[in-house]
């Protein structure tokens, strides 16, 4: 066998090839365990998965006294993963090895509303590129995935309702990844992409709401450390009525969504009005910190009016984190706005040990993510 093997391995094979790939055991004794298999059926599993070049075993390990065990972990040539995280502007691509270490990352100009086919058509090349460049030679690719800015059906692997991407209202994104690469696909919302890659920065919390303040405002939600996608709309609070005294129909068609006043889109459309043109909404952070007063106040608006929402929220799930990221996290007075309106809002016991905090993961968040997730549909 070969490390071309195809994946994915399945039954217990495939669980200790997780165990190791995830992170949470490095040595037989902790395989045998966490799994339960005997010692020698873990040692037997552990040979064909070396034999099969997807496990190698080296060096010293960590233990207290006495002989260290050797130190499993996948094989650097077991395979590579590519992940992209899709905005509406740029689109990040990682190549990621098998246990979702980024071997390289690169940043390029996207424009979503040149419809599903040529982005996709585009990504992929880019994909083509990143792996001729980047990948080790001879190691197998494994698996492909995408964020999509928009509501992603899980089932199938289709857009349905985004807002501001013509042409991909319920575009079989994964179908079309896949009849080009064969391989595991995975395409997932680009917050819940964020959400997975930030609850790995936030250790011991297990219930984290990941917001997404960019061009479009998206949450991913993490409950008992896992994902949790609903029905696919999970956490997509983009819709969501907020009370204002004004009134503005949404891209949705009905009025006076959180989109519609929060947005990055939104706000660069009420400072074109106000004479303040911004190409992209991530540059409102700049006026922000230029003490620009249309700026300032527009963010601190959006920040309340997300709070408001998120006190809702807060009220009914009680997470122990709410990590803001997006391009407008680092504007300072969206994250002061929607701490003052969750903590003047939720009850006590919600807020006492709930930290509203600055997202910790980067600017890599999603890809780490998107790794993490694919590793689940490849091994
Ligand atoms: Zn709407």
């Amino acid at each position: 066998m070969s490390g071309k093997e195809r994946l994915p391995v399945t039954g217990a094979q495939g669980d200790l090839l997780r165990l190791v790939a995830t992170g949470q055991a490095e040595s037989r004794a902790e395989l045998a365990r966490l799994s339960g298999l005997a010692a020698s059926s873990v040692s037997l599993r552990v040979e064909e998965l070396r034999d099969a070049g997807l496990l190698v075993e080296e060096g010293s390990g960590t233990s207290r006294g006495g002989r260290r065990p050797r130190r499993l972990r996948l094989s650097p040539s077991a395979g590579v993963l590519t992940v992209a995280d899709l905005g509406a502007h740029h689109v990040r691509l990682g190549l990621l090895d098998l246990s979702g270490t980024p071997l390289a990352v690169q940043e390029r100009e996207a424009d979503i509303t040149a419809g599903p086919e040529a982005v996709l058509d585009w990504l992929a090349d880019a994909f083509d590129d990143l792996l001729e460049t980047h990948a080790p030679p001879g190691v197998p690719l494994r698996g492909v995935g995408t964020g999509i800015p928009g509501p992603v059906d899980p089932a199938t692997g289709r857009v349905v309702g985004p807002s501001r991407m013509p042409g991909w209202n319920n575009f079989p994104v994964a179908d079309h990844l896949r009849a080009r690469y064969d391989l595991p696909v995975l395409v997932e919302n680009d917050a819940n992409l964020m959400a997975v890659g930030e609850a790995r920065s936030w250790p011991g919390a297990d219930n984290l709401m990941v917001l997404k303040a960019g061009t479009g405002i998206g949450c991913g939600v993490v409950v008992n450390g896992r994902l949790h996608r609903g029905r696919g709309a999970a956490g997509d609070i983009s819709h969501v009525r907020v009370r204002t005294d004004s009134s503005i129909v949404c891209a949705c068609g009905h009025r006076d969504c959180l989109e519609a006043y929060a947005s990055g889109a939104a706000l660069q459309a009420a400072l074109a009005e106000a004479g303040i043109a911004v190409e992209r909404p991530a540059y409102i952070v700049g006026l922000v910190d230029d003490a620009v007063p249309e700026a300032t106040s527009l963010v601190r608006t959006a920040g309340r009016m997300i709070g408001e929402v998120l006190t809702v929220l807060v009220n009914f799930f009680n997470p122990d984190v709410i990590a803001v990221g997006g391009s407008l996290a680092a504007a300072e007075p969206l994250i002061a706005s929607i701490r003052a309106a969750v903590y003047e809002r939720c009850l006590p016991l919600a807020t006492r040990e709930l930290e509203i905090a600055p997202a910790r993961a980067g600017q890599d968040a999603a890809l780490l993510g998107g790794g993490a997730l694919l590793l689940d549909a490849v091994l």
